[in-house]
């Protein structure tokens, strides 16, 4: 047992430390949502959730544990807290959405660890075995600076990086709040080699092999995989730099995935491209804080405006979660960016963003809504939670 005041220990788009209470009031807020929006819920079907704790990941798992009734397994990489510090926000999302589910009545079990090695894999498949339980979903929703190939054993690192050459793009500094210009220089063909085995599709493929051979995939099963494009003022960096040539791999990779689902089981395989939310991933990107706080004021004022769960729950109504085969564009992507991307609210965009500065960043723009949406995240300034209060930190997923 271990009660402490916790303050936010915030510097630029890195938070390293969250509150646990800040996290359940969050994630009882998005389960109270999911549950209006897909009423009478009973237990039934198994997903796994491979990036449960936070984000696309983390919505994903809401939607089929509150809305679906599933069974979810979810497989993350976080901090545990001990008697010194606190866990990380994913950490307590994933203790209280256990908690919260199991006041439901509806079962979930964790696993924290290393999703790209082989050991997390195994145990996944084995604890499958050991309850008798075959997969109904899978979602791939890892976002990771990171990747020990399992093979090699070489660590590759992901990098946001142009392709070709420099890329000057105005970027706000999360520390001092000052619109500004930065530089980035292109990325070395390494750096693209290296982004691809991270964030492509390869570990994705894997997963799928290897439940496959298994024998844990039920007969139709379904999987999905999370990618982004954004407009053009951010395209250098993200659809055409080193992450959009790794979801391209995520694109090909899903064709190959979906073959070979639909030939031995009749299964499955998507990608959705999703809009732009605020995430620890996305927090990290240059141009894109900047970018989702005009996006956000004016999706806002066009009452389109979603969040995580608004978007996950609108994915699984609408395209994923029934039988029908979803709508997707001339790749095969599902779009749920459509509302981000609309034609009017693009223009939008376009037109405030060669005004945007430091001074009129607060006014033209919900920059305050992006900052409380990344202090939310790690459930600081949350409506609800008393931050004078001492609160246990040291709790245990079950
Ligand atoms: P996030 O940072 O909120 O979540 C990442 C998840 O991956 C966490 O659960 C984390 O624990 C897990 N993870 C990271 N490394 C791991 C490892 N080695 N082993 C096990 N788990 C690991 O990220 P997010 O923004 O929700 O991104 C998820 C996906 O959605 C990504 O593919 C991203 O490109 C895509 N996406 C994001 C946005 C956005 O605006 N954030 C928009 C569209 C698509």
């Amino acid at each position: 047992m271990t009660q402490m005041v916790v303050s936010p220990k915030i510097r630029g788009f890195i938070c390293t430390n969250a509150h646990p209470e800040g996290c359940y009031k969050n994630i009882e807020k998005q389960v109270d949502f999911v549950k209006s929006q897909f009423p009478g819920v009973k237990p039934g079907g198994t997903a796994l959730i491979i990036g449960s704790s936070t984000g696309y990941g983390l919505a994903s798992r809401i939607v089929l544990g509150a809305g679906y009734g599933a069974h979810t397994m979810g497989v993350f990489y976080e901090r545990v807290p001990d008697d010194t510090k606190t866990g990380s926000a994913g950490y307590y999302n994933s203790e209280a959405f256990h908690r919260i589910m199991g006041s439901m009545g509806i079962t979930a079990e964790s696993i924290n660890g290393d999703a790209f090695s082989n050991e997390i894999k195994e145990q996944v498949v084995a604890s499958l075995k050991a309850s008798n339980r075959k997969l109904d979903w899978v979602i791939y929703s890892l976002a990771s600076p990171r990747r020990t190939h399992p093979l090699t054993g070489i660590t590759h690192q992901s990098v946001l990086k142009p392709v070709g050459e420099d890329y000057f793009c105005k970027t706000v500094d999360l520390n001092t709040e000052k619109v500004q210009g930065v530089t980035i220089k292109p990325a070395s063909d390494k750096e693209i080699f290296d982004t691809i085995k991270v964030m492509g599709g390869e570990d994705w493929e894997l997963w799928m092999d290897y439940l496959r051979e298994q024998d844990v995939l039920n007969p139709e099963v379904k999987t999905i995989a999370y990618s982004y494009i954004g407009p053009k003022v951010t395209w250098e960096i993200y659809h055409q730099g080193t992450i959009g040539k790794a979801k391209d791999d995520l694109d090909q990779k899903a064709r190959i995935i979906n073959q070979k689902l639909s030939k031995s089981l009749g299964g499955n395989a998507w990608v959705s491209v999703n809009k732009a939310v605020v995430t620890q991933a996305s927090a990290a990107i240059p141009v894109v804080p900047l970018y989702i706080s005009l996006l956000f004021k004016i999706m806002e004022e066009k009452g389109i405006q979603e969040g995580c769960i608004e978007q996950i729950t609108r994915l699984f109504k609408t395209q994923f979660g029934g039988k029908s085969k979803p709508q997707v564009d001339e790749l095969g992507r599902i779009r749920m960016d459509d509302w981000e991307m609309r034609e009017d609210v693009q223009k939008d965009v376009i037109n405030l963003w060669p005004q945007i500065n430091t001074e009129n960043m607060k006014s033209i723009s919900d920059y305050e809504g992006f900052k409380k949406g990344f202090r939310n995240l790690f459930g600081f300034e949350v409506d609800g939670v008393d931050y004078n209060q001492p609160v246990e930190v040291n709790r245990l997923i079950p």
